[in-house]
């Protein structure tokens, strides 16, 4: 069943004619129609597979609203276009009689709008944040997430919608310990103080995951001087050893300002634990440490902005993160990487380089400029040579398709609140957030055969996925992206192969590039959907695939998606810092969803999808890169790969010659003719990170020589231009890393 609820100042309905035969006619006070206001409108699709147990979820979830908007009436409109696979209209209308009857009870002066008609409405909706809502509500319980690909560090954090989680009083969370979660819900509330007495700010709720949580607060915006004046202020009051109270309370106390009190008076709860120092209180998620000097080793790592529940339509809002340590030595360490990280911080080098830029027009969208797009197309040159050696197949989908595909896909389902949405000649249409519909529409375009799989579809494709402006960072959070996404369809007996050609693909991919990795192996979660000797077969194919390869993996157990298993890859770059990349991802859902075929050798079978990455994103790939080489890219990426530096001016000649014959064989060079001394010459290359410079002066010019210097300050003098040349070819063909 499809629900979407619209709290509304009124609505007009008026039946026109019939839309089903089979339906009878209307009483005279049906057809006059009807006008109720202050009134929750429910339009409701009923769809196959919906029964008594759906409906009476469907009552509580609307029940819920109806008290939260405060509406007078309720009124449930048949609405078809929700759904594409609506029940029966014989069994729907029996749906909604029922429906109505048990809405009644607590709405008594609910109406319905006649079924099976074309109806004319007229509404005024009422634009606070609870005024439009929809939902799903099925018989079964799948209703997880569609999972993204690119990675566990690219979900956000989310605050729990009601607060459910929020201090309720449970023994828990009344009893102080010395755990990891505890140190950290300290520091929220050591940093929920600091951001009331240094800033004056109002402290709202904070979220918390393993060592790592954040604060959103009403306040002046934040800098890295704020930041350090609140870490100073929270080391303060660490040390003043202040035990950390904790009230019970209901939920209806004042609480300081009107956020927590709005967080408070919507805890399912009916007793809440709040926590303060003297006469400040706070409403975070327990448990806590016994006082404030529990928690010593701890640090604010970044800041930026947000909104009230998430929700842009609500009050702008500051977030500030911080993280817990085991203990001061690990404290430094970070410390001491983090000071690293920002020497490398691929924004910074991005500018000094000239690769890309973002600009206030699209926040959350690159521009490549001419530096960054050669990064970005020797990455999709590497990538498209494997392709070629290792059978796969090239597409392109379009960028925008309509609204009932991301339905049948699920997108909608689980995902429309990251989709971008416009409208084509009246049609809703989404934006993809995803490639995976459009490999589906060409694998749909005819039958299949058996002896056509595994059919490999590789897209590089863009996707836009709504983030909050607040999490976005350079080109590792972006709204905008290129995957690197292809689409395996293969028989049941294909899978292990097929995972173990990529296992080889994506190690010779990371090894070019001087990564060391670690694998995950998922498997199936509680609620799966699938046969499940289908689930035990692609499980022990991909552990076989693994062992095959010679690799190590850790077992997540239950913690594949309910469509299917998984492996993760997480690099490791310069700095020891993990990165989730590339990802395999088995799916038995999806065929399903779209009906997929292929005719083997005894009839008709379905197949299996294979979603696969392995930069994951261009663009978080090439974030990655940056900060993991340094700018200092090998001379098969970088930018400038060769720049020939004029000793004087009477070398210039020489020099260009040099420049274009480089060039004749596709290597990227300049030369650097100006008037300046050949020392500032070489200090601009070298900042600009040029794996070589050429030095050529009256002797070089004469014997066609160059001095070669190179990047790491190492000199030969005297090579033979052609010589040099030939050797550096090399160097890019076999993607040499040196240095
Ligand atoms: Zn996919």
């Amino acid at each position: 069943m499809r629900l979407l609820e619209l709290h509304c100042d009124y609505i007009n309905v008026l039946p026109k004619k019939k839309a089903l035969k089979s339906i009878g006619e209307l009483s005279e006070d049906e057809k006059k129609g009807v006008r109720m206001e202050n009134v929750l409108v429910v339009f409701s699709s009923f769809e196959e597979g919906d029964d008594e147990s759906v409906l009476e979820r469907a009552v509580v979830e609307i029940q819920k609203n109806f008290k939260e908007v405060n509406a007078d009436s309720v009124l449930v409109y048949p609405y078809a276009h929700l759904s594409h696979k609506l029940a029966k209209p014989a069994l729907a209308q029996t749906l909604l009689d029922s429906f109505l009857i048990k809405v009644r009870a607590f709405a008594p002066n609910a109406q319905k709008s006649p079924f099976g008609y074309y109806k004319e409405f007229e509404l005024k909706c009422k634009g606070h944040p609870l005024a439009e809502l929809s939902k799903t509500i099925t018989s079964e319980t799948l209703q997880t997430q569609v999972k993204t690909l690119g990675g566990k560090d690219a979900e956000v954090f989310r605050l729990p919608s009601l607060f459910e989680d929020y201090g309720a009083a449970t023994p828990k969370t009344l009893k102080p310990t010395q755990t990891l979660e505890a140190r950290r819900n300290t520091a929220l509330l050591l940093l929920a103080h600091a951001v009331q007495t240094e800033l004056g700010g109002k402290a709202t709720t904070g979220f918390g995951k393993d060592n790592e949580g954040y604060l959103d607060f009403e306040g002046p915006g934040v800098s890295p001087e704020t930041l350090n004046q609140l870490e100073s202020a929270m080391h303060a009051l660490q040390q003043k050893a202040w035990p950390i109270e904790l009230k019970k309370t209901g939920k209806n106390a004042e609480m300081p300002n009107r956020y927590l009190n709005e967080a408070l008076s919507e805890t399912k709860a009916k007793e809440v634990l709040v926590q303060g120092f003297g006469k400040h209180t706070y409403f975070l998620p327990g448990p806590f440490t016994k006082t404030s000097q529990d928690v010593s080793a701890f640090a604010l790592t970044k800041f930026g902005g947000s909104y009230w529940k998430n929700n842009s339509k609500n009050a702008k809002l500051q977030r500030v993160h911080v993280q817990v340590f085991k203990n001061q030595d690990a404290l430094l360490e970070f410390k001491q990487l983090q000071k690293e990280a920002e020497a490398r911080d691929h924004r910074k080098i991005g500018k000094q380089l000239d690769l890309f830029s973002i600009h206030e027009e699209g926040v959350g969208f690159i521009f490549y400029h001419p530096n960054g797009m050669t990064l970005y197309k020797e990455l999709e040159k590497f990538l498209r040579e494997q392709y070629e050696k290792r059978g796969y197949q090239e597409i392109k989908t379009p960028l925008i398709l309509n609204e009932d595909l991301w339905r049948q896909s699920g997108h909608w389902d689980h995902y429309h609140e990251n989709m971008y949405f416009t409208e084509i000649d009246g049609v809703p249409h989404a934006v993809k957030p995803m490639n995976c519909p459009g490999a589906i529409l060409v694998y749909k375009t005819k039958p299949r055969s058996y002896r056509e799989l595994p059919l490999r579809l590789a897209e590089n494709g863009v996707d836009h996925r709504h983030e909050l402006s607040g999490v976005l960072s350079g080109l590792f959070r972006v709204r905008a992206f290129t995957q690197d996404d292809a689409h395996l369809f293969v028989t049941e007996d294909q899978i292990l192969d097929e995972v173990k050609n990529f296992i080889d693909f994506i190690d010779f991919m990371y090894k070019t590039f001087g990564f060391s990795y670690s694998i995950e192996l998922s498997t199936k979660p509680e609620k799966a959907m699938g046969d499940p000797a289908l689930w035990e077969k692609a499980e022990s194919a991909l552990k076989k695939a693994l062992e095959k390869n010679k690799k190590k993996y850790e077992v997540n157990e239950g913690d594949g998606a309910f469509y299917g298993p998984k492996i993760d890859f997480k690099i490791k770059d310069a700095l020891g810092r993990l990165w989730q990349c590339g990802t395999i991802q088995l799916d038995f859902q999806m065929p399903e969803r779209f009906d997929l075929h292929y005719e083997g050798p005894q009839g008709k079978k379905r197949p299996v999808m294979l979603h696969r990455v392995i930069y994951g994103s261009f663009e978080r790939f090439l974030g990655i890169l940056i900060e993991h080489f340094a700018g200092s890219f090998p001379t098969w990426l970088s930018p400038e790969q060769v720049r020939v530096l004029a000793l004087t001016d009477h070398e210039n000649a020489y020099a260009e010659k040099v420049r274009d014959e480089l060039r004749q064989n596709g290597i990227r060079a300049t030369a650097d003719i100006s008037s300046g001394k050949i020392e500032g010459k070489i200090r601009d290359a070298q900042l600009f990170k040029v794996p070589y410079m050429l030095v050529v002066g009256k002797k070089e010019t004469e014997s066609k020589t160059v001095s070669v210097r190179k990047r790491d300050g190492t000199q030969k003098h005297g090579v033979k231009q052609q010589e040099f040349m030939k050797d550096l070819l090399q160097e890019i063909r076999e993607r040499r890393r040196h240095e």
